[in-house]
């Protein structure tokens, strides 16, 4: 059955300039779509740029060149109306779910804020029943809705920061690193909660993440990115499976296997250095730095982005043909 998209990012560039005629490229040429109803999982280390790839499709932020397609639609393109139409339509959750709610609001006020501005509810009762309701889908209760921010744990206050973002039914939300501010013990239970949000409420996610281990219970399909780029991008199963680019491969190894047996038997990539930075990032291949399997052609020569086996894409010189 054929797919469908939901979202299309074609060619997105974010450059930001830094002083002395010197641009930071943050996401250089980057291109990915989303089908309706899956998660794309979309990793990399801290810089890397994949946050700045959401904060854009987001509208967070205008893009240098490329576009944002919704529904077939250029999101940067919109008229007013329009814009404030697709607002309910696209939400985020953010990392630090303790910065990202007011501190000086109700749980009341905060997931009921975005619904008075759309207008939702005429009547109070009926918004506040959908509060409660709201409440409810993530795992709290109705006494929480009069507490302050401060009053709760991390994943409570993560699980209001996801109260906030269904409260205006969208149907695609942005999860920025949504669990790495949490407890190890605390980042499953999330983790579950928007898998079984997905299913209820037929949303599409892309979830944002710094390594691989979690992302691999939650998304359908998953890119790799590295300094601006995406690396290497295929189905999740395949990505765990046969990883293709020198980097997955690294990020892969890192993730501890929980039988001590295997654990200790198997050799771990680590990659040399920090990542390059991308004001002034290397020739030919960005990873070149740090590939262990780094050849000469690598310096010189961009690798082309090619579909090296049936949806398992990735771009790399020792896939070259
Ligand atoms: Fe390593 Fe070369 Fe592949 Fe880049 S293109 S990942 S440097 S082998």
């Amino acid at each position: 059955m054929q797919k469908d998209i939901l979202l299309e990012v074609n060619n997105l560039k974010k450059y930001f300039e830094v002083g002395r005629g010197k641009l930071l490229k943050a996401v250089d040429d980057v291109t990915f779509h989303i089908y309706r109803g899956e998660t794309f999982g979309l990793v990399g280390e801290s810089g890397c740029g994949k946050s700045t790839t959401g904060r854009v499709m987001m509208r967070l932020y205008q893009p240098t060149d490329g576009e944002v397609l919704y529904n077939g639609k250029n999101v940067h393109n919109m008229n007013a109306q329009e814009k404030f139409a697709h607002n309910r339509k696209m939400q985020m959750i953010f990392q630090d779910p303790y910065a990202s709610l007011n501190p000086r609001s109700t749980v009341r006020e905060i997931i009921g804020e975005p619904m008075e501005v759309h207008a939702l509810y005429p009547r109070k009762q009926e918004q506040l029943m959908r509060i409660y309701e709201l409440l409810e889908i993530v795992g709290l209760n109705h006494d929480h809705a009069n507490r302050y921010p401060h009053e709760f744990s991390g994943g409570q206050r993560q699980r209001i920061g996801i109260a906030r973002a269904l409260s205006l039914k969208p149907e695609f939300i942005i999860a920025d690193e949504p669990i790495s501010a949490l407890d190890v013990s605390v980042q499953a239970q999330v983790v579950n909660l928007l898998k079984r949000l997905q299913k209820e409420q037929r949303l599409t996610y892309l979830f944002i993440a710094h390594d691989l281990s979690m992302v691999k219970h939650i998304s359908d399909r998953i890119g790799v990115m590295y300094l601006g780029n995406i690396v290497e991008l295929t189905e999740s199963h395949l990505l765990y499976k046969k990883p293709l680019h020198p980097y997955t491969q690294a990020l892969l190894s890192a993730i501890p296997i929980p039988d001590p047996e295997i654990e200790e038997k198997r050799e771990r990539i680590i990659l040399k250095g920090e990542m390059p930075s991308p004001i002034s990032p290397p020739s030919g291949c960005a990873f070149r730095t740090r590939c262990a399997e780094a050849m000469d052609i690598c310096a010189f020569q961009k690798p082309i982005w090619r579909e090296v086996e049936k949806n398992h894409f990735v771009a790399c010189h020792l896939y070259n043909g």
